[in-house]
């Protein structure tokens, strides 16, 4: 066995042929009964059946925004807070989005300032789910597992798909049999194992918790979503230090199994935990459509019991009929003062055109889902007018291209002469 980055390696675990490629993964803590676990590749607590998280050892050694600032520009740059011992050894250079300042966005949702997180330029696969799967890539090789795959509505099979390519991983990507072209073709382009499912997300997930146990597999968002969801957080960290080590009034952000709206509440109390920023947490507030948007209904009847529903909306990518961590996004929000906003097919369309045209940037249904989302947060008052807000735009426009079919205006073709060139818009001229 060779040395991970030339420190001494582990011994594999006992009973098990499993050999460690990989950084040493933290132990697991059942988020509801606390009960401890060892790095396993399992998201549910033997004693409650409760979520599994990352333990931090408590008072480990934390850095100063100047060593975090000096380190190179990827999600790494905040390892403290993700769940290893020793360094990560593939996926080294995700991370480090733009954060674009949108004063014409701002004017239009009357607030004092807006930004744009720009996941939609997420190296390599376009979408936030890189920040994921760069941290359960890493723990499937801490734990001798060698062979990968998901769950997905998308974005993250091709974020699997792209990330296992590179670390020569084997990889089996189960999607819904009818997502968007791009989508199926930016997962196949990589060569994994691509099923295709007869049925929903949901359907979907179902057979792959079936598939994680039989095989033994490590499927990043079933039996190591413990450490898959710690990806995410990087996405607040990037947010503090990009406006220079403090915090925003507000985030809106989509969601879909809740995770990343649960995480950037984790992301942001922990920089504020460890000193790097002070001052209110930001209110969070989470946008689904409203043809799947159950967290949505949670946060507004209140209460501990999801309810799931038939998704059915062209928001794919967030399309999550019962979402694995809703509980926890609608505690989120309700923690911080925020809320939440399901909006209609037609308002996430225009959406996607408002961010393009006032911002330059084209995202996805889903990054649609978040501008519409924060309009109407607006329009209700809940947004104010002194408010600094972070929109999260988590995936790119190229990917759903089938969403604006008929929204855009027609471009008529001319023969090459001024003469045609004229006739057809001598008015503009
Ligand atoms: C997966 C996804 C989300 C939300 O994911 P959660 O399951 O809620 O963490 C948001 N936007 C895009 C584009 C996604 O692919
Ligand atoms: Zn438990």
């Amino acid at each position: 066995m060779t040395t991970v980055l030339g420190l001494p390696p582990h011994a594999p675990d006992a009973g098990t042929a499993a050999v460690r490629r990989g950084p040493r993964p933290l132990s697991l803590v059942c988020k509801l009964c606390h009960a401890p676990h060892p790095p396993i590749a399992s998201a549910t607590c033997e004693e409650c059946l409760g979520p599994l998280e990352p333990a931090y050892p408590a008072g480990r050694a934390l850095p100063s925004a100047a060593t975090i600032a000096a380190r190179p520009p990827s999600l790494w740059r905040y390892r403290e807070w993700l769940p290893f011992e020793d360094e990560p050894v593939v996926s080294l250079d995700t991370g480090c989005t733009p954060l674009l300042d949108s004063p014409a966005l701002a004017r239009r949702l009357g607030v004092a300032r807006v930004w744009v997180k720009n996941d939609a330029v997420s190296h390599p696969s376009l979408s936030f789910k890189d920040r994921v799967v760069a941290t359960a890539l890493n723990a499937a090789l801490g734990l001798g597992l060698g062979t990968v795959g998901c769950a997905s509505t998308g974005n993250l099979a091709n974020a699997v798909a792209a990330q296992a390519a590179r670390a020569g991983l084997p990889a089996w990507i189960f999607i819904p049999d009818d997502l968007e072209v791009a989508k199926v073709v930016g997962t196949a382009v990589y060569n994994p194992r691509l099923v295709r499912v007869r049925g929903t997300y949901d359907d979907v997930n179902r057979l792959c918790s079936q598939v994680a146990d039989r095989y033994g597999w490590g499927l990043v968002n079933i039996n190591l979503r413990g450490y898959y969801g710690e990806g995410s957080k990087t996405m607040a960290f990037e947010i503090a230090e990009q406006l220079g080590w403090r915090l925003p009034t507000a985030v809106v952000a989509p969601m879909a199994g809740g995770s990343l709206l649960t995480k950037l509440e984790k992301g942001f109390r922990e920089f504020t935990e460890a000193g790097l920023v002070s001052g209110a947490a930001p209110r969070l507030y989470g946008g689904q459509a409203s043809g799947c948007a159950p967290i949505v209904h949670l946060v507004e009847r209140g209460g501990d019991t999801l309810v799931p529903v038939m998704p059915d909306t062209i928001a794919r990518s967030i399309a999550i009929g019962n979402p694995a961590d809703g509980r926890f996004a609608a505690g989120a929000i309700r923690a911080t003062g925020g809320w939440a906003a399901g909006v209609s097919e037609t308002a996430l369309v225009d959406g996607i055109k408002l961010l393009a045209e006032t911002t330059g940037v084209f995202t996805e249904t889903a990054g649609g889902v978040t501008v519409a989302a924060a309009l109407v947060l607006a329009e209700s008052g809940r947004l104010r007018p002194e408010d600094e807000v972070v929109l999260c735009i988590t995936g790119n426009g190229l990917k759903t291209v089938e969403a604006l079919q008929g929204a855009l205006p027609d471009a008529p073709i001319i023969a090459p002469r001024i003469r045609d060139l004229e006739a057809q818009y001598g008015h503009h001229l």
